[in-house]
């Protein structure tokens, strides 16, 4: 056999045979992604805030009338302009989305002594506005296609685990009341509240939204954030409107809106001069710098909205035949503002993840992993829990991927 004619072989298999490495998740993952994003340098971060000339204009206003404080024009116009959206009669504009929560919790009256459920699959601040009031998370699982608090598997552990005494509902290990349920719809995917709603009114409990990821999101036409008795928002630098920092709480229940007001407001007497205060309450009001910044993102909400959407479309159709790899999608009659949009690797350790992010990362795609469990984050380690398998399971398989509104131009 000549040289040559070796060579010429070795030539032809190079050219026939697959590279094994594109066979690979992480190879089609990336080659996926890029073909959503283009070939652009990047980096591609997973949530840009995008802010513009109606942002500069409202602050400038903001800054040139004097009112930069919790006091003036631009956060009653932000909370009128949050109420529209998302439909609901009272709004409390706070500093952040875990003030919002925590004054949410404490105007209900959660605190020491009591329990509060809520899902393992969240960001740590659902679970921090509980410890904040005193009361005890006690951590539920999730379900594999909303990504929010499972019904059935609620209702299950609750029978397991509840009684109800005198009409409160208590843990049976320890005797603490449940005072309160918080579901959270992550990524911006709507939970599923009807379903929810029956198991939290069966036991007596009230529900609350930890909503900070859905503003704009809706459950069977009603706007995430409306679904409950009080709920909770969050406009953090990432989230899909941001005020720099804040949230707000949201609620249709007047003598509640009020309780919020007060608390959340260091609960000072009303008077003109006299400077009384009726209990420890919170200095959680949002400024007025942050709330113009906020009125712009918000007037600009249903843009970034329908460009989420077009971008999460593009992400699906691409994600639809890459094996190993599936898109979540909105759930079924809800329509999502698809915060971050996420992909669901067919993967059994967290190795095979792990090699998925690092090839995205090292494209220049900022891809992250979800939350750590909050169960075992060490501080939560020792609370009550229901069964979470599928939460652990969510835990070593979910991405999130760029999602930023510019990511995709405006259609004429
Ligand atoms: C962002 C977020 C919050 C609140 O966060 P802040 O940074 O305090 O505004 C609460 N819960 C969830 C699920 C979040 O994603």
């Amino acid at each position: 056999m000549s040289a040559a004619f070796v060579e010429e072989q070795n030539m032809d298999d190079a050219v026939i045979d697959r590279d094994p490495a594109h066979d690979a998740l992480p190879f089609r993952v990336v080659t996926a992604v890029r073909s959503v994003l283009g070939n652009g340098d990047g980096p591609y971060p997973l949530h840009e805030p995008e802010i513009g000339d109606l942002e500069a204009q409202y602050v400038n206003e903001c800054v040139t009338s004097g009112w930069v404080s919790t006091v003036g024009p631009f956060v009653d116009r932000l909370e009128a302009a949050l109420g529209e959206t998302c439909g609901v009669s009272s709004v409390f504009a706070t500093s952040s989305g875990t003030a919002a929560l925590h004054l949410a919790l404490a105007a209900l009256g959660v605190g020491e002594g009591d329990e509060v459920i809520v899902p393992s699959l969240s960001f740590v601040a659902t679970a921090n506005a509980v410890s904040y009031t005193g009361a005890v998370p006690h951590f539920a699982d999730a379900d594999e296609w909303t990504l929010g608090l499972d019904p059935r598997a609620l209702k299950k552990h609750m029978d397991d685990a509840c009684v109800m005494e005198a009409g409160v509902c208590r843990a049976k290990a320890s005797g603490r009341r449940v005072a309160a349920i918080i579901v959270m719809h992550a990524f911006g995917h709507p939970a599923e509240m009807d379903a929810l709603k029956d198991v939290a009114d069966a036991w007596n409990v009230p529900l609350v939204e930890d909503a900070a990821e859905a503003l704009g999101s809706s459950y069977e036409g009603k706007p995430c954030g409306s679904l409950s008795r009080i709920a909770a928002l969050s406009f953090n630098g990432n989230k899909i409107a941001t005020a720099g920092g804040g949230g707000a709480v949201l609620t249709n229940d007047p003598e509640l809106a009020q309780r919020v007001r007060h608390l959340g407001s260091t609960a000072k007497q009303p008077h003109r001069w006299e400077y009384v205060h009726d209990e420890a309450g919170f200095n959680y009001r949002m400024p007025s710098l942050n709330a113009a910044m906020l009125l712009a993102q918000v007037e600009r909400l249903p843009d970034f909205i329908k460009r989420k959407r077009r971008l999460a479309a593009r992400y699906a159709a691409t994600f639809c035949s890459v094996p190993g790899a599936d898109f979540m999608g909105q759930p079924p009659g809800a329509r999502s503002n698809y915060w971050l949009n996420t992909i669901r690797l067919g993967v059994k350790t967290l190795a095979e993840r792990d090699a998925v992010l690092a090839a995205l990362i090292d494209d220049g795609i900022l891809a992250r992993p979800v939350w750590e469990p909050l169960h075992r984050l060490p501080m939560y380690a020792h609370c009550p829990k229901a069964d979470l398998s599928v939460t652990e399971r969510l835990a070593d398989q979910l991405i999130n991927l760029p999602s930023s509104a510019k990511l995709q131009r405006a259609e004429a």
